[in-house]
């Protein structure tokens, strides 16, 4: 049975039942009413009927009880003349008079009024019992006076009883009315189909007949009542079932569908009852789940997208910078973050943090740098383990935010961590021709490279642990690709630098120098070669061995590229000698970088270690200057006019610089 006809019923059984009974009910009561009342209109007729006919024999003995008085006082004269009076005055229809010896009843000519009726008189002063007696023609009562002589006068007044008679007592009583003398036809008045009849006898025997109330039309009406509520319940009960149910069918229908998966569908929502509030809440969620759903599609696409790009990238360049960038993008993707940045140890100085990439709106695409330990990043790095949570008031945790770092809500911070990576000591690196990058770091940082930190959900949520194992995983493939970089910038490093003094070797110089003659004659610019090399350096090998002699090739190697520009390059061009190429320089400026190089040499005696302790060499140079576009234009004829000049230096008495001729 379904809920539909299950509301019906019941509102149907609520309803129609309580009426049902309720018309039964009324239905007896009206008709013992109607009963109740036919009953006493009927008691009331009969005491209307006596009490009528009582006065109207009352009246009838008085005027014979008159007439007689009269005679009795005045004589028959006086008698004659009260009884002409009852009569006129229509008391009686008429008087009789008579003796006893007139017995008989035969009119004597002194008879008043109406002639006296033949049949049967009752009596007034004998009443019942009368109805037996054949035809009832009058009602009388009679007077007797006693003559002086003995005789005995009787005057009997009397009213005819007939059809008027009856009638007016009729209307007196408001009641139909039979006479039951034992007549063939009875004297009736009024109509016959009285709804009740009774029975009386106290002056004449009449059946007295009175309305009887009729109740069908109110049965009709109690009736049609009983249709129309019926019909009302049945189609307020098919109206409520409907309204309530339909609803409910319709939010069963949406949930079905929601089911199969269309999350378009939404419910129309009927008034503001629990049901409307349902619809409402229904709607609500689906719209929710719906907008959900998209999200996570549109994030799954856009985490697809990435992934590819991601590994295009990884396998394809070798560029630092952009890899970041795409290892950046993705983990914001991950973690549905705003704003991220990639910190990455610095090569110059590893204790310092530079950022490499940043992305989002919280003024993080400016390069910044921090110092490890420093400010939330550097302290992250230092600490070297993933964190996550808010940032509040400018603090996250105990640290405090650094002014380079971006004002964010929260955050989730991983460090990149890369392989023990070793590397020869680079005591001079200026004028590199490429950028600085370096895996410096990891070989003495332990294996932190630097920190992915992304900030503040999109959502508006906080980051959840979640996110922090998601994201270290990612970043431990990342930091795989990111070492892979810089593991082969370094082999490439390694095979254009010396690895004993960290300067560019002999085959970057040649390489050089060409670019550089390349440069000068197109350009019409100077450019000067200073080719340097130590004085009585055999003597310092053979005093104190080989191993002092590279010591004191790592110092000089350090004090010429401390005495020289960024765009300087320091070579070593083989053995003791070593050459520095310095564009845009004449001779003229060569001339002092070469006294200041020689002083930067002999001012301060060398510290050297050997096997029995520290040492302090005092050691000179010789240097010879050559000047591209004046001495030579080519790469070998710099490098042989340099060579020449430092010849003749040391022709000169070494320690000393020559420009070539
Ligand atoms: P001068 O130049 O003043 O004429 O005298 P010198 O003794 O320096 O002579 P020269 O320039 O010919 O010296 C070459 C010496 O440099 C030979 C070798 O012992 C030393 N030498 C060359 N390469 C290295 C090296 O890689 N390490 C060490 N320890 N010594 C080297
Ligand atoms: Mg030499
Ligand atoms: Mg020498």
């Amino acid at each position: 049975m379904s809920l539909r006809s299950r509301l019906t019923t019941a509102f149907l059984v609520v309803v129609l039942g309580p009426v049902l009974v309720g018309a039964v009910f009324v239905a007896a009561i009206m008709s013992h009413l109607a009963d109740s009342r036919g009953e006493a209109l009927a008691d009331s007729a009969v005491t209307m009927v006596d009490s009528t006919l009582g006065t109207i024999c009352e009246r009838i003995q008085a005027s014979a009880a008159a007439v007689a008085l009269n005679y009795r006082s005045g004589g028959e004269s006086n008698a004659v003349e009260m009884a002409e009076l009852v009569v006129d005055r229509a008391v009686v229809d008429g008087v009789v008079f008579s003796s006893l010896e007139e017995a008989g009843g035969a009119a004597s000519g002194r008879d008043i009024g109406a002639n006296a009726p033949a049949g049967a008189w009752v009596d007034c002063g004998e009443t019942t019992g009368q109805a037996a007696a054949g035809s009832i023609v009058a009602l009388g009562a009679q007077a007797e006076v006693q003559n002086p002589d003995g005789t005995i006068e009787t005057f009997s007044a009397f009213r005819v009883v007939d059809q008027n008679f009856l009638a007016a007592i009729a209307r007196a009583a408001d009641a139909d009315l039979i006479l039951q003398d034992g007549r063939g036809l009875p004297i009736q008045v009024g109509s016959s189909d009285a709804g009740r009849w009774a029975f009386t006898s106290a002056f004449l025997p009449l059946s007295i007949g009175t309305a009887s109330t009729d109740v069908t039309p109110m049965y009709w009406t109690l009736a049609a009542m009983v249709t129309a509520s019926a019909a009302c319940a049945i189609g307020l009960a098919a109206w409520l079932s409907r309204s309530t149910t339909r609803p409910l069918a319709e939010l069963a229908g949406a949930a079905e569908r929601v089911s199969d998966g269309d999350l378009d569908v939404r419910v129309p929502v009927h008034g503001k009852d629990e049901v409307a509030n349902l619809a409402l809440a229904f709607n609500r969620m689906t719209a929710q789940t719906q907008a959900y759903v998209q999200a996570l599609t549109a994030s799954r696409d856009q985490m697809r997208g990435q992934l590819g790009r991601l590994g295009q990238t990884l396998t394809a360049t070798l560029d630092l910078d952009r890899i970041l960038e795409v290892i950046l993008d993705t983990a914001m993707v991950t973690a549905g973050a705003e704003a991220g940045v990639i910190m990455l140890v610095d090569v110059d100085d590893t204790d310092q943090l530079g950022q490499r990439a940043g992305d989002g709106n919280l003024g993080i695409d400016q390069p910044a740098s921090i110092r490890l330990g420093e400010g939330i990043i550097g302290s992250i790095a230092a600490a070297g383990e993933p964190v996550h949570g808010r940032i509040v008031d400018g603090k996250f945790g105990e640290w405090h935010r650094a002014p380079t770092e971006p004002i964010a809500r929260c955050m989730v911070a991983v460090p990149f961590r890369g392989r023990k990576v070793e590397e020869a000591e680079h005591p001079g690196r200026r004028g590199t021709p490429e950028d600085h990058t370096a895996p410096g770091a990891p070989g003495h940082d332990g294996g932190v490279l630097g920190v992915l930190v992304v900030y503040n959900r999109i959502a508006g949520h906080d980051f959840e642990a979640g996110d922090v194992d998601t994201l270290g995983t990612f970043a431990g493939q990342a930091a795989v690709a990111v070492e892979n970089v810089l593991l082969h910038r370094q082999a490439q490093r390694l095979s254009l630098t010396d690895p004993l003094t960290g300067l560019w070797n002999y085959r970057f110089m040649q390489t050089s120098l060409r670019r550089e003659a390349e440069r000068s004659r197109r350009y019409q610019r100077p450019s000067a070669l200073l080719a340097i090399d130590l004085d009585r350096f055999k003597k310092v090998n053979d005093t104190y061995g080989h191993p002092v002699g590279d010591q004191v090739l790592i110092e000089l190697a350090r004090r010429i590229t401390g005495q020289i520009r960024e765009v300087d390059l320091a070579f070593r061009h083989g053995g003791e000698e070593f050459m520095v190429l310095l564009p845009e320089t004449d001779a003229a400026g060569a001339e002092v970088v070469a006294e200041r190089l020689g002083r930067a040499v002999s001012s301060r005696p060398f510290k050297v270690n050997d096997s029995v302790g520290g040492l302090e060499l005092r050691v000179t140079v010789s240097l010879g200057i050559a000047v591209l576009g004046e001495h030579a234009d080519t790469a070998t004829g710099i490098v042989a006019a340099a060579d020449e000049a430092l010849y003749a230096a040391k022709a000169a008495g070494r320690n000393t610089w020559k420009v070539a001729a």
